[in-house]
């Protein structure tokens, strides 16, 4: 019998059209219904050089649907080409044509010679959610717009890590990772952000390697990049959050990338340094304050409840409940970060649940003792259960209506000292 997803923490692949939307001058062009588009796109963040309303769409309607709608998808590509001043247009089919059987691909394969390139990811909501629509849109500019390239630039490194706009930190997150693979002699390549774009997407077969920093969204980009480009890849499950796995991603992208040991542990001390110089400083704050000394649980996608169990455990030695990943995680990949979660210092596991219905999540939370108040950092829709437990709050995972984030981080150490920040300002609420 079908059931009801109550609160679903994800939208349909077609959401990708915000994965284009974070390539700087890259236009999505919509084979979709006329709605689709408006009800994908996020109200915050989300405008710009182009912005959801206004992504060339075929709006299909009844008549496509009994007779097709090709010849509307190529006239809709060829007169945004003629009035969009972009440089990659990014075709993405939503649920109806793939229903009714359109030829999406065959329609763009027209446009091969066109002035600027024309890639196609096949999205229709039923297809997945915007994980793998992501995934689908690396996997065109991939395998439909990059050639193999005998240059490779030195150092040069392919960085991969959040989905731009369904988390909300996508922006400062890259940033911040690029600060320190620099920091370390790297040069970052990264096609998402301002200043980005196709400049960088075409320097991506230049690489001398690709990083991809997430337990699973992206690699099978990777896998089609080692295939077809010939360049390996570093598969870094853990998005480094805090002091202790800032420097362990350091040192084991250092031994990949074979830079000089000392170099790297330079980087880590001077980092380590300053962030135990802060927390030491508020060390009377942690151990004496009487409302965050308990356990907690993370309730978002793999990426963030791994990262956050690991950094509230390991740097704050807070003590883990359930945790919950809410991303609808493949198979194939969760025994793998089930044991990342069990790898937490002080011989500490963290039990885990792939759980993707809100009702489920809110009835297990509920249900447990956290020996005090319990520590809640999830979506917006654990705001109104966690105050009724008398709980503290952190909105961190999607969806986030409680904050609004330009280009602030979680990553790194100076992330690690922000999400301390956004954590024990709640608790100081308390006091007041
Ligand atoms: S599920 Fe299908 S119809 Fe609904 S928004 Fe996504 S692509 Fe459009």
């Amino acid at each position: 019998m079908a059931k009801i997803l109550d609160k679903q923490r994800y939208k349909c692949a077609l959401a990708a059209m915000q994965t284009v939307q974070a390539i700087d001058r890259a236009c999505p062009v919509l084979h979709s219904g006329p709605g689709c588009a408006q009800k994908l796109s996020d109200t915050t963040g989300s405008s710009g050089y182009l912005s959801p309303q206004i992504f060339p769409c075929t709006s299909i309607n009844e008549k496509d649907v009994v007779f097709g709608g090709v010849k509307k998808l190529e006239s809709t590509i060829t007169n945004a080409l003629k009035v969009i001043d972009a440089d990659l247009y990014v075709v993405l089919t939503g649920c109806i044509p793939e229903i009714v059987g359109d030829d999406a691909a065959e329609v763009v394969s027209k446009f091969a010679d066109a002035d600027k390139p024309v890639v196609f990811a096949p999205t229709a909501g039923f297809k997945g959610n915007n994980y793998k629509g992501h995934e689908q849109v690396v996997e065109a500019i991939v395998t439909q717009y990059l050639k193999k390239s005998d240059k490779k630039q030195k150092g040069l490194v392919n960085l991969w890590a959040d989905v731009p706009y369904q988390d909300l930190f996508w922006l400062g997150n890259i940033r911040e990772l690029e600060n320190l693979l620099r920091e370390i002699g790297l040069t970052p390549n990264t096609i998402f952000g301002y200043q980005r774009g196709i400049d960088n997407i075409n320097k991506i077969p230049e690489a001398e390697f690709n990083l991809l920093v997430s337990p699973w969204v992206g690699l099978k980009n990777m896998k089609t990049m080692e295939k077809r480009l010939g360049i390996p890849y570093l598969h870094y499950p853990v998005l480094p959050v805090g002091a202790t796995e800032t420097s362990k991603f350091l040192r084991e992208v250092g031994k990949f990338a074979k830079i000089d040991e000392s170099k790297v542990e330079d980087v880590i001390k001077k980092h380590e340094d300053y962030f135990y110089y802060l927390i030491s400083r508020y060390a009377d704050l942690f151990l004496e304050n009487r409302v965050i000394n308990k356990q907690f649980s993370v309730v978002a996608d793999a990426q963030y409840s791994l990262a956050i169990t690991k950094f509230l455990v390991n740097d704050l030695g807070l003590v883990p409940a359930k945790q919950f990943v809410t991303d609808d995680t493949p198979k194939e990949f969760q025994e793998q970060i089930k044991a990342e979660f069990q790898n937490l210092n002080y011989g500490i596991k963290a039990d885990v649940a792939f759980e993707t219905d809100g009702f489920n999540i809110h009835s297990e939370i509920k249900s447990h003792d956290y020996h005090g108040y319990p520590l809640i950092l999830g979506g917006y829709y654990e705001k109104e259960m966690t105050e009724k437990l008398n709980g503290n709050f952190l909105n961190i995972s999607w969806p986030v209506l409680d904050k609004v984030v330009f280009d602030d981080f979680y990553v790194g150490y100076t992330g690690g000292i922000r999400l301390i920040e956004d954590i024990y300002t709640v608790a100081v609420q308390r006091f007041n």
